[in-house]
């Protein structure tokens, strides 16, 4: 996981062919690296999708998992930390820690993923390795832990000396191996300082070896250093940091060591909680490939000839051909083919078990995010949170022929993609294609045109606005209709209040009692529910959320059906609405600013002037970060207003944070969003 640009997918690569995977190291520039494959990847030189490959060092398997660096695809960085056991945090030598390695840096804090720090660039001028240190305690509140130290400056970094053995290892030019040598004389007071600082941040892991370090500060051996530094770094205690140059393949077989020799293996990692659908107790799912079989899907590639699935299984066994239940949509699937991906390449396998990080071929109604389990033990994994989308924009066919294809190709590109969702315009009848930002869409309609060969048109994007009730309101409603023979006749008694701030959807409760509604009737109450939500009942935007209880109702028994009792669902929920004061909700977000401390009064007044509440402003090196939630609709143009406070020198990032109330009398019609 990275910052944007911080070296990432050439590290990856220099990886791939330091363990045989691949022949000759792609280079960024060319657009042909391995993994990134997908074409609109070449074409933005990003990793858009996190892609899964496999390669061996020493007698250990590594499963590589590439995290997207920007912030419109944070749903996607969630959901690979989710399935990885641990993470390689690659920073720029020359920058340091940058804001977007903070953003992912904190959901893997949430998640409990043990990292290791990778100082890149080390050849670059202005590289500072005590600097990155710094940054990694001070903006990350991590403790960063140096297991090696650079030799040689910008141009003429050539090597690392390891502080665990006491060597230096230096890469001669066009050398893929590194040769041994003796650490300089100049050096070594510096080397066993640093050494010692190493040794005391993990000997406390172990009373042995705190009692052997006591008596002698260097009677550890090398093995036991290295356990320790793997109990430290396990828990989370500290991050053990190396260095490199990526680009010029230094550093990159010790980070792979180090992987190997720090990095948890599956079984090391805690269990993971999911919600038996049986009973729906939560219960913990342990890494063994003896318990029931549960994996997570992180992530659907679709095609015209079906599906890619990359999941995580993290406890059972799987086998080709098994049938396997999506326990949240009662889908039953089957896994016609596993294979092991190694980039564009597949090889096929005839099973997985716990701790694989596998492809699954053939899966037909199962998106992204989704779990997969054993059908005898129905179990979804506890969720992991989707951003709301916060812009919306009209989509359109270039040309009327190609609704049809077009609606099939949006919804593959929503089952690869759930923080994607479609919706229609309720004036005009348009698609609308939501996300979490402007970039997000356009990929999204450069997908639809490469992967798909539908050629689109978007209109222009406009904030996604929500609904919501304001108070508790109850609707008695019955729906009597007759056509010629049969009639319609449904009653329904619902009371809908408003949910809590946190929440969203539908909260659906049935509490009537003695089968005044049948158990079908009442699922069409809720289907109807969820339906008329779409459109809201104000101003045709989605409701966020709402609470709705059946308290009663009645049937008839000729003319009631699922088809009556969902349009009187419907109709309630009108006279519901009509009722229950609605207001209209916006995107607030989560707006982080880093700026040289001249500037800090300017930028928050800024802000401020934006609606923005501020949540938080920090001393950094040279700086402040200011934080504070502002609304989407006054974000407008902020990357050249801040530019020009800042005289280029204050950089942001941006994030949904919650919808909040837009004040009465706010413009919204043609609010328009720039992200
Ligand atoms: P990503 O966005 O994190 O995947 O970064 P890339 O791997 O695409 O690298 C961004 C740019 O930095 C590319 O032009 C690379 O050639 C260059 N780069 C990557 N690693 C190094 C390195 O160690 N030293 C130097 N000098 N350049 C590097």
């Amino acid at each position: 996981m990275a910052h944007v640009d911080a070296g990432k997918t050439t590290l990856r690569e220099r990886i791939l062919l330091n363990a045989g995977r691949i022949h000759k190291a792609g280079d960024v520039h060319d657009g042909n690296t391995e993994m990134d494959w997908r074409a609109l990847e070449k074409k933005h030189g990003i990793t858009i999708s996190a892609a899964a490959t496999t390669c061996d060092w020493r007698d250990t398997t590594i499963t590589i998992i590439d995290t997207p660096g920007h912030v419109d695809f944070s749903v996607e960085v969630e959901r690979s930390l989710r399935v990885l056991d641990s993470a390689v945090a690659v920073f720029a030598a020359p920058s340091g820690v940058e804001p977007q390695s903070e953003t992912v840096w904190r959901q893997a804090d949430r998640i409990g993923v043990p990292r290791i720090g990778f100082i890149n660039k080390m050849d670059q001028m202005g590289a500072d390795f005590g600097m990155c240190l710094r940054m990694i305690v001070e903006r990350l509140g991590a403790r960063p832990v140096a297991l090696q130290l650079p030799l040689g400056e910008a141009a003429a970094f050539r090597g690392v000396i390891d502080l665990v053995a006491m060597t230096v290892l230096i890469w001669d030019a066009g050398a893929r191996e590194p040769r041994f040598a003796a650490i300089p004389p100049e050096r070594l007071v510096e080397a066993k300082e640093w050494r010692r600082a190493l040794l005391e941040a993990i000997v406390e892991e172990d009373e042995a070896a705190l009692a052997t370090y006591l008596e002698d500060e260097n009677a550890l051996d090398e093995r036991t250093i290295k356990a320790l530094i793997r109990s430290a770094c396990l828990g989370g205690r500290i991050v053990p940091v190396l260095c490199g140059s990526a680009y010029r393949n230094i550093g990159v077989q010790p980070l792979l060591d180090a992987v190997v020799d720090y990095a948890p293996a599956p079984e090391d990692r805690p269990a993971i909680e999911g919600i038996d659908q049986q009973n729906g107790e939560t219960i913990a799912v342990a890494p063994s490939p003896d318990g029931p079989f549960v994996a997570l899907v992180s992530k659907m590639q679709m095609n015209r000839h079906g599906g890619l699935a990359i999941a995580r299984i993290f406890s059972g066994r799987l086998a080709r051909g098994d049938r396997v239940l999506n326990a949240a949509t009662g889908n039953m699937e089957r896994a016609a083919r596993l294979v092991r991906m190694h980039a564009n390449e597949m090889a096929d396998i005839s099973q997985a078990q716990a701790g694989d990080v596998i492809g699954i071929v053939g899966l037909k109604l199962t998106g992204a995010g989704e779990t997969l389990s054993d059908p005898a033990h129905p179990l979804v994994l506890a969720g992991f949170d989707c951003p709301e989308p916060v812009i919306e924009v009209v989509v359109e066919p270039q040309s009327a022929k190609d609704q049809e294809r077009m609606s099939q190709a949006l919804a593959m590109v929503v089952r690869e993609d759930p923080s994607l969702r479609l919706g229609v315009d309720p004036e005009t009848g348009q698609t609308l294609l939501r996300g979490l930002g402007e970039l997000h869409l356009m990929i999204c309609a450069e997908s639809l045109k490469e992967e798909h060969n539908v050629e689109v048109r978007l209109g222009v994007p406009q904030i996604a606005f929500r609904e919501a009730i304001s108070r508790r309101t109850e609707v008695d409603h019955t729906l009597r209709k007759q056509n010629g023979g049969v009639g319609q006749m449904a009653r329904v008694h619902l009371v809908f209040e408003p949910l809590a701030d946190d929440e969203a959807g539908l909260r659906f409760e049935n509490r009537t009692t003695g089968g005044a509604v049948p158990k079908e009737f009442v699922r069409s109450i809720e289907a109807g529910l969820r339906g008329a939500m779409q459109v809201g009942g104000l101003a045709g935007y989605p409701m966020l959320g709402l609470k709705a209880t059946l308290i009663d109702g009645a049937t008839h028994v000729k003319d009631s059906s699922s088809l009556a009792f969902e349009t009187a669902a419907r109709e309630a929920f009108r006279i519901g609405m009509a009722k229950a004061t609605p207001v209209l909700l916006e995107p607030v977000m989560h707006v982080a600013v880093s700026t040289p401390d001249d500037h800090v009064g300017a930028v928050i007044g800024d802000l401020q002037s934006r609606r923005g509440r501020l949540i938080g402003s920090q001393a950094n090196l040279g700086g402040h970060d200011i934080a504070a939630h502002v609304p989407l609709a006054n974000m407008f143009g902020y990357v050249n207003v801040l530019r020009s406070l800042s005289h280029g020198r204050a950089t942001f990032t941006m994030r949904f944070a919650h919808y909040g109330r837009v004040p009465d009398g706010q413009a919204i019609s043609h609010a328009k969003a720039e992200c």
